[in-house]
Parts: C-alpha cells; structure tokens; sequence
C-alpha cells in the first residue's frame, strides 16, 4: 500500500503557519510529522477500522508531544508540541528520545463508544532489542507490528513541506483478514516470523525506495522500479474525496465539556483574571471564546458530568 497526501499535508502546515504563536514547525520536526500522517493514513486504510487511529509520539526531548489522528474516511489531522529549539538536520532521538524514554503510543477509539468503553492502545518504546536508540520512525512501527501483531512490516516513509508519502508492506496473516484490527496472536503467523522467503524478497526490495524517489514519484513508477521482476497487479488509486484531507473534529460542545472538566473552581480563577475563557485548537487553530455567561451555562448543563468523561480528544 502506497500513500501521498499532498493538500491535506500542506493545510496541516499551512494552518500552524497562520494559527500558532510558536510559527511554523523546524524541518525535522515537519519531517516527522509528515511521516506521521503518512504512516497513519498507511495503518488506517490497512484495518479499515470504525474509528480514529491515533498515532502520537510522547517525547523526552524538546518535542514533547507529537499527534496524527486519521478518521476511517481518512480525513486526517496533526499536531506537535515543541517546547526547546530542535536543531536543523536534528535525529529522531535528538527531538523525542533524548534519554531513552520516548514512547509511540498507537490508539484506536471507536467511534460509537458505549459509556465505559475504553479505546484500545499498544504502546512501545523508541528503543530496539538491545535497547539502542531507534532513529526511523518506520523502525519504531515495524517493531510495533510484530510485537502486537505477530506480523511481518516494512514501511519506508518520507515527508517535505509538499508531500507526505508512505510505502507499506506486510505478510498476509495465515488465516483471516487479521492485521492491526486482529487481537490474537495466531500460531501460525509466530512461526512464519521472518521466514516467509516471498515476503523478505519483497520487503527487501520495498526498503531500497529511496527517499526522494518516495517524495516524487507515481505510483506506477515504483512500483515497477521496485517490484519489475514481479508479477504487478496495481489497485485503482483513491483519489477526490474518499483520499486523504485535513478536517478537525473539534467542536464548541467538545471544548465546554473540557472546560467543565476543569472544575468550577479552576475556571472561575481563571475568569477572575480576564474576561472570558478562551481555548484554541491544537490541530486546526480556530479559538473558542467562553463568556462568564456561556460558563454559568456549562456548569448548569453538566453539573453532575465527572471529569473522566469530559476530556477533550
Ligand atoms: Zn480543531
């Protein structure tokens, strides 16, 4: 499976550019963003799952927090929370690994939750197996694949300020149509680790993609670069609407309810000092205003609401 998201990539950036105080993303972390989203987009069209696949990565380093959150219809959106200066030309470990803590957590919230259901998360560490710093955010999730998911990955993914593109390959599961949506671990596929000589020609193939090669070329193109001993047979590309686009899920109602979530006593200290609440969006910078009259609202709608179930997503 292959991905280019270009307009709906470029609003993400386009909207930090415009909406935040901090100004626009420094380059490695653009990069890491738009392999993000890449990647994300990947997983999300591989499951085909009912609900948000959430991709974030909770660094140690002057990237604290970064978040590509893509829906079943793929409408995507993205953000990173950079605290310190990240150097030109910095590694992945240099922004979000600094001392071997970094985390990439993978979620998938369902989209029609019943009350107490809780959305399911694999986390793993951006270390490998002799706990050596990981420096591909493709490494991170290839292991991420076989450990949760006893399943063969290779992803070889790349992102500029255009273009965030992602190329992923996997070894079928034995039986089924388990992949990431799959839960239990088959026999089977444990014993095909590694093993399966037609996968680990074709992986090898896909991980001499350039990234470069990745960032302009067609689909068709490499894949006969790539795979032109092997038999091809190319699916019709998702293009239009059903592709790739940027659009928030945020909403007014959603932030009142973190505002509620907040406490009454923490908001009101807040109105104490300035005259309204005012929250912005992470992902797409619009600003939500809360008056002391929307807030007397809120409270009177949600009073008995605990905080549990009004964190904002
Ligand atoms: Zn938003």
């Amino acid at each position: 499976m292959l991905v280019r998201v270009t307009d709906g990539w470029t609003e993400v950036l386009r909207r930090r550019e415009a909406g935040s105080p901090a100004g626009p993303y420094p380059v490695p972390v653009q990069h890491l963003l738009g392999e993000m989203v890449a990647a994300a987009c990947l997983m999300q069209a591989n499951i085909k799952f009912n609900g948000a696949l959430i991709l974030q990565i909770f660094g140690d380093g002057p990237v604290k927090l970064a978040v590509a959150e893509v829906q079943p219809d793929l409408a995507l959106r993205a953000t990173a929370t950079v605290t310190a200066e990240v150097s030109p030309g910095a590694s992945l470990s240099a922004m979000v690994n600094v001392n071997n803590q970094g985390k990439c957590a993978i979620t998938l919230d369902p989209k029609d939750r019943f009350p107490g259901q809780q959305p399911y998360q694999g986390v793993v560490p951006l270390f490998g197996d002799r706990r050596e710093k990981l420096e591909q955010l493709s490494e991170v999730l290839e292991h991420y694949m076989l450990q949760s998911e006893q399943l063969d990955t290779r992803l070889v993914l790349a992102a500029d300020g255009e273009v965030a593109a992602g190329l992923l390959i996997q070894r079928l599961p034995m039986e089924g149509v388990g992949n990431l949506a799959g839960r239990s671990a088959r026999q089977a596929d444990e014993d095909e680790i590694g093993l399966n000589e037609h996968y680990n020609r074709i992986a090898l193939l896909a991980s001499s993609l350039k990234r470069e090669e990745l960032l302009t070329l067609d689909a068709q193109t490499i894949l006969r670069r790539l795979f032109w001993e092997e038999d091809l047979r190319l699916f019709p590309a998702v293009t239009g609407e059903a592709a790739p686009h940027f659009a928030c899920t945020c909403s007014r109602e959603r932030v009142g309810q973190m505002i509620v979530g907040l406490g009454r006593d923490e908001v009101e200290s807040i109105l104490a000092e300035r005259s309204d609440v005012e929250v912005g969006c992470e992902f797409c910078g619009l600003q939500y205003r809360f008056d002391p009259v929307d807030v007397a609202g809120l409270f009177l709608g949600h009073g008995a609401l605990p905080p549990a179930e009004a964190g904002i997503q």
